[in-house]
Formats: C-alpha cells, structure tokens, sequence
C-alpha cells in the first residue's frame, strides 16, 4: 500500500506521504480561457483525475483539487478586442466550453476553481510581502510595473535544475524594458507599460493599487490561490510538462522568497503529440474536439487520453483512436455480456493486486490497463465455459478497475449515453427470469420441446443461457448488444 510517485521537483521516485494523514491537497494549473479546448488541454485534465481517483479509491484519503482558471491574459485581451467583445465576456464563454468538455470526458469537478481575477486583492498583499523581504521591485515611477528580482533568490532555477545565468526571460507576460535583469518576472502590470509597449488596450482590466493601475501577473495568480485554498505548504502541485519553466519555476520562487513552504511534490504530464509535435492552438496542429467526437463517443475518447504512462507523450493517430475505441468495446461488451451477475458497486477490494501495484509505482497505467484486459478475457472465458461464480468475480474486479480510471461504463456521464435505461434493464431482467421459470418447469416435467423452444426463443432475441450445476443465468450474445 505504498504509492511512489516520480517528483519532477527532485526528478526521483519518492513514496508519497501526505501532510496531513488521511488529506492531499494538489493545485493542478488549469486552462487559460482563451479560445475552445482541444485536446491537448484535456489530457492534463485526465491525468490528474486518475490521480486523483487512486488516491481516494486506493488509498481511502480525502483529496482536495483545485484547479484555477486563467479568466485574464494578454492572450485574452487581444483576442477579445478582435472579437469586439470585453474580455470577460470573452473569457465565461471559453470557460463554459471547457467546463463542457470536462464533463464529457468524465473528469470529476475540481473542489475549487477559482478564477485568477477573483483574487486581486490577495495578489496586491502578496506582491507588499515580497517586497518587504527584498524580493521584488517597483520600476517605472509612479505608475509602473512590480517584477520579481530573481537574483534575490539563490533557490532560482533549482526546481528546473538550471543554471540561473543561462535563464531567458519570461514571453509568456513580460513585454517591459525598466526590468533589472532579463530573468525578472512581472507580478504587477501596470496599464501605463502596457500602452508603451503596444499591448493591446487593457480597458475593463485594471484594478487600483499603490503602484497605480494594473493587473496582475500570471504567475502570481497561482501562487496566491495555492496560498488562499491550500495554505502554506500542500502536497502536490501537477500541470504539463509546459508549464515547468517559467511557470513553474516562478510560482515556486516567489512563494518560498515570501516564506512559504510550497509544494511538496511535482508532477508533470507529458503531451499530446502529432508527427511527434505538441499539439497546441499556436502551432495550428490542434484537430478540434467538435471534429474528433464526430468519430467517437466521448468515452472511447476518454479511455485514449487516459492510456499512456502520464509521463509519455500521447501521439494522436487514426490507428491509435481506433485501437483506443476497440479497447474500450471490449470492456463494455463484457461488462453487458455478464450484466445479471453484477453486485453493481465498484469495491475497491475487488482490484487485483497486480493493479494496485501497478498504480502505486508512479501511476502505471499501461501495466493497470494490461491487467483490466487480462481480466476481462478471463471473464469472457468464465462466461463461455458457464462459470457463474468466476464471472461475477472477474466483473467486479473489472467495474472496480474501470471506476478507478474513470472509464466505467455505468458511472456518471457514461451511463446516460451507453447504458440501458434502468427501467428498460429491470423489465428485461423480469421477463427473462419468467421465461427461465417457465423453462425449468417444462424441463422438470420433461416436455424438452417447450424447454428448447423457450431456449431459442431467447437466443433470437439475443439472451444466451448458461446451465451449470448451481443454476441458470444469461447474457446478452456477444455482437448483438454493440
Ligand atoms: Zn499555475
């Protein structure tokens, strides 16, 4: 029961305990909500939702998630203005896609998800903090930007293992030319630099403060809502491999330089991949989610994202969505197959210890995967040899397993799209149990005509009996349920 999991901060494998026993809190970086998702977006998303799962279902501890969204960038500002719209606007609408899109593919809702723009004030008495200790810096006069001054903080670079001298600067939110030094990170934007540096109007954007009007920077943002929701220290912060440096490497700086101990384990997704290329709205490789679902369903989708090891990249292709959806078909036509003999919960001690181990060393979902499928042949074995006892078994090891990946076809939001609706499945479950009374009667009374016609009758329309010695129980014939 010892889960080790590859902590990017220190690039090593460390068992995973948690700061508070039975809690973990994990700060997951989300969206920037500046145009659909697509997905590369989601894969992030799925990762840590398995994450998240084994850590409640495997380990019985209580996880809060938060996930933040980027509701204010550059990238917002210029895409709402050319789209005539206010950038808040501009913003909720994205939000809403991603949202969608979160739920489609099964990802249980963040407990928090705070909006970046929700948090200004805190920022403000973050950035007084850093510069009372002596780790950030006014620039441009009356009005002007606050920055970060990296060569304050010896720790720099530390959790990219970089030598600071050799560090670029920040493209993501720095455009100014009053920093110190090129390494210097924005925490404060003032709306004067902007109009100097040609950033688009920053109109509806800019909040009050003692260095004049502005906005805050996006590294903050994540820093302070660590602070306000998880507190000083947490446990795990996750986000993709992108996100490293500077992101990364700037929340940690600031945080620690303010005296806090941040967080306590890195993890870091690797991304979808096309000819080998991050799939990104920038590079124009990003195949839209609209168009993808056309050929797929949602969970078949899901079950991609969540197949590779979380630290490889994931290369979207045909074959690979195809293999993907056969995959996933197989599971649910076993699931359907052994349907009556389902105790119908997903029991953690129903998981297989190969799997357990599997998901204790880092999170291996393609070893956990090749155990679910070891499983569900076993059970079609079990089924096609009348072996009521080792199907139910093996189909509840299997709903188990699907539930901890989050790919269980009778959970929320699968069940509304895949499965029989509950009355239709109780009312099929009443008629065959009179048809089978009905058979055994005849049979006990040795008219075999009824009881073979009753058979047949049943296997058109597509129920398959199994007789063993403890009895008789059904299944739906394989292809016809698909
Ligand atoms: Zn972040």
């Amino acid at each position: 029961m010892t889960l080790r999991l590859f902590d990017s901060g220190t690039s090593s494998l460390r068992t995973f305990a948690p700061l508070r026993p039975g809690h973990v809190g994990i700060y997951l970086c989300g969206p920037t909500v500046q145009a659909p998702p697509h997905v590369g977006h989601l894969r992030s998303a799925v990762v840590f939702d398995q994450l998240r799962r084994w850590l409640q279902i495997g380990h019985d501890l209580d996880v809060t998630l938060v996930r933040n969204i980027t509701d204010l960038d550059d990238k917002i500002l210029v895409a709402s203005q050319a789209a005539g719209v206010p950038w808040w606007a501009w913003a909720a609408r994205h939000e809403r896609a991603f949202a969608d899109a979160y739920r489609m593919i099964g990802i249980l809702p963040p407990s928090i998800e705070p909006r970046a723009t929700g948090h200004t004030a805190e920022m403000l008495t973050f950035i007084d903090r850093l510069i009372a200790r002596g780790h950030a810096y006014r620039a441009g006069g009356e009005a002007g930007d606050v920055y970060f001054d990296v060569s304050s903080w010896p720790d720099y670079g530390s959790l990219t293992s970089q030598e600071t001298g050799t560090l670029r600067g920040d493209e993501h939110t720095d455009q100014a030319t009053e920093k110190r030094d090129p390494r210097d990170f924005a925490l404060w934007k003032s709306v004067l630099s902007d109009a100097a540096t040609g950033t688009a109007s920053t109109a509806g954007a800019a909040w009050a403060s003692p260095y004049g009007p502005g906005r805050p920077g996006w590294h903050l943002s994540c820093s302070t809502m660590i602070l306000r929701y998880l507190g000083e220290s947490f446990d795990i912060h996750g986000g993709g491999l992108d996100l490293r440096f500077p992101h990364h490497e700037n929340e940690q700086a600031q945080s620690r330089a303010a005296g806090y101990g941040f967080a306590r384990y890195w993890m870091h997704n690797g991304w979808v991949t096309s000819s080998g290329d991050k799939i990104s709205k920038s590079l124009g490789n990003a195949t839209p989610l609209d168009d993808l679902l056309q050929h797929m369903r949602p969970l078949d989708l899901r079950y991609y994202l969540g197949s590779a090891h979380y630290r490889s990249n994931l290369e979207l292709t045909d074959s690979a969505l195809r293999a993907a959806t056969a995959a996933m078909r197989r599971i649910e036509d076993f699931i359907t197959r052994s349907t009556n003999h389902s105790r119908r919960t997903a029991d953690a001690e129903m998981l297989p210890v190969a799997f357990r181990n599997a998901l204790d060393e880092d999170l291996n979902i393609p070893t956990a995967l090749a155990v679910l499928h070891d499983e569900v042949r076993r059970g079609n074995t079990a089924l096609a040899q009348h072996d009521a006892r080792a199907g139910a078994d093996t189909l509840d090891a299997v709903l188990a397993m699907t539930g901890v990946l989050g790919i269980n076809p009778r959970d929320s939001p699968w069940d509304e799209s895949t499965a029989t609706p509950p009355h239709a499945e109780r009312a099929v479950e009443a008629l065959v149990a009179q048809a089978l009374n009905q058979r055994a009667q005849a049979r006990a009374a040795g008219d075999f005509r009824t009881a073979d016609r009753i058979r047949d009758e049943l296997d058109a329309a597509g129920i398959v009996l199994n007789d063993s010695e403890s009895g008789t129980t059904w299944g739906f014939t394989e292809g016809r349920t698909s």
